[in-house]
């Protein structure tokens, strides 16, 4: 049975990064804080509007690029922090470059975490997880690999190093980039067999779509954003995820840098709060973000780590080696 605290919430996830190819410069400023010549609408504005429906969001801080800007993402887990928020750990090795992770030890062979073998993802895990601790001071409680790629080594390195939540299994991103992944069967929180508790991003298929709740996104005909939560909730029990990034109240120019045009994101966010919280509510506190999580969990759920032969190639949809 459905633990009633579970009961039809929104849990708003956003990928805290300042990627290279999003901005010219002023990474952190145009692409976290989301500061620009003509407004400002990054994860302070996301805040605001998540708090003025009376949530709280988990946030998702890359930290790679903390690598040369250390003081910057220190301030931005402060300021997270400070405002009541989870911020937990998210990873893209792949801006740091080959040549950097050979000089780390690493094969260098791929920086595709779906791909890593035991070495790599130990060595580079272990990296970033240590970056972490020197931006937050603790230790992390989850983790989202960069762009959903993540392995069977990915969930022995979380266990290993008592990190509960993987927010990790996603079919449609695998499906869209065209890479092999494994495929949750539902919305639902569950264990993996190591003792890792995934949270998948909750998808739904509509007709030929698959399709996750992130924002902004266009909504598939005959299925706007009420009919979308409503299904993802009827198959998670309860919790429906929303996908943001600290850029996604932003506009994108031609050359695919974010820039604030306007405040139509804003209000659009805002519209769409308004419109879920009808009949969701967004968890008022961390520990009720997390307490809707294990209240999904069924104590004889437990699924195998994926191996080779379970992982399903997004191209064909069949096993691959
Ligand atoms: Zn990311």
């Amino acid at each position: 049975m459905v633990n009633s605290i579970a009961m039809n919430r929104v849990l708003v996830t956003v990928d805290v990064e300042a990627l290279p190819a999003r901005a010219r410069r002023d990474h952190v400023q145009r692409l976290i804080w989301g500061e620009h010549p003509r407004g400002r609408a990054g994860i302070a504005e996301i805040c605001d509007l998540v708090e003025e429906f009376g949530g709280v969001a988990l946030f998702f801080l890359e930290v790679a690029g903390s690598l040369y800007d250390l003081a910057s993402y220190r301030e931005i887990n402060s300021y997270l922090t400070r405002r009541g928020h989870l911020v937990e750990w998210h990873y893209h090795p792949e801006i740091l470059g080959k040549s950097f992770w050979r000089q780390c030890g690493a094969t260098g062979s791929t920086l595709r975490q779906d791909l890593f073998d035991a070495d790599d993802a130990n060595l580079i895990l272990k990296w970033g997880l240590e970056q972490f601790v020197k931006v937050a001071g603790r230790m992390p409680c989850a983790y989202r690999a960069g762009s959903f790629r993540w392995n069977r080594q990915t969930l022995a390195f979380l266990s290993e190093n008592d990190i509960g939540f993987s927010f990790n299994a996603c079919a449609e991103t695998a499906l869209r980039d065209n890479y092999a992944t494994f495929k949750p069967d539902s919305p639902r929180p569950f264990y993996w067999e190591n003792g890792v508790i995934e949270v998948p991003c909750g998808e739904h298929v509509v007709g030929t779509e698959v399709v996750h709740f992130r924002f902004p996104r266009p909504f598939p005909k005959d299925c706007g954003p009420r009919e979308l939560a409503r299904a993802i909730a009827s198959r998670s029990g309860g919790p429906v995820q929303i996908l943001l990034h600290s850029w996604s109240l932003l506009d994108r120019d031609e050359h695919g840098y974010f820039y604030y045009r306007n405040s139509d994101r804003i209000k659009a966010f805002r519209r769409l709060l308004e419109r879920l919280t009808k009949e969701f509510s967004i968890p008022p506190t961390p520990d009720l973000f997390i307490s809707n999580l294990h209240s999904l969990l069924q104590d004889d759920e437990q699924v195998p780590l994926p191996t080779v032969s379970s992982v399903v190639s997004s191209e064909s949809n069949v096993h691959v080696k």
